[in-house]
């Protein structure tokens, strides 16, 4: 069987095929390379900007100076990659697209705008509820 071809009761979304997977691989890459140049844009003058304030007995590249750039790093940006990069392991491992709750597929539409969501919407619609409960 190649593809789950919609039945009268499967209106909701289905799995991905292949070419639909190949495509959210594409997605997820894009997406990485970008936030790594706008991370290393950011970096980059953050260092300049910075150097300038530094001690000047303060190496570049003393571990001080580096801890404080990886910091900068463990930002947005940081938690985004990791969620790409966990994204993309579920494409090598045969899961993405699976809703982590209820094991339902996520849907192409809402992969399409958030290749990086393990949920599918009702699941994250009852999280963001549960959040506001108990935020
Ligand atoms: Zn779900």
């Amino acid at each position: 069987m190649l593809d789950a071809n919609a039945g009268p009761s499967a209106n909701g979304p289905r799995r991905l095929n292949r070419a639909e997977l190949k495509e959210m691989r594409k997605i997820l890459e894009d997406r990485r390379q970008e936030v790594m140049r706008n991370a290393q844009k950011t970096l980059g003058e953050g260092i300049r900007l910075d150097a300038a304030e530094l001690p000047d007995d303060m190496d570049l590249a003393s571990s001080e100076y580096l801890q404080y750039f990886n910091l900068r790093l463990r930002g947005r940006e940081k938690t985004y990659l990791e969620k790409i990069e966990r994204a993309i392991q579920r494409i090598d491992s045969g899961s993405f697209g699976q809703c982590d709750e209820c094991g339902e597929p996520i849907g192409l539409e809402r992969l399409r705008v958030r290749p990086e969501a393990t949920l599918c919407i009702r699941c994250k619609e009852a999280q963001e509820r549960e959040e506001q409960q108990f935020g």
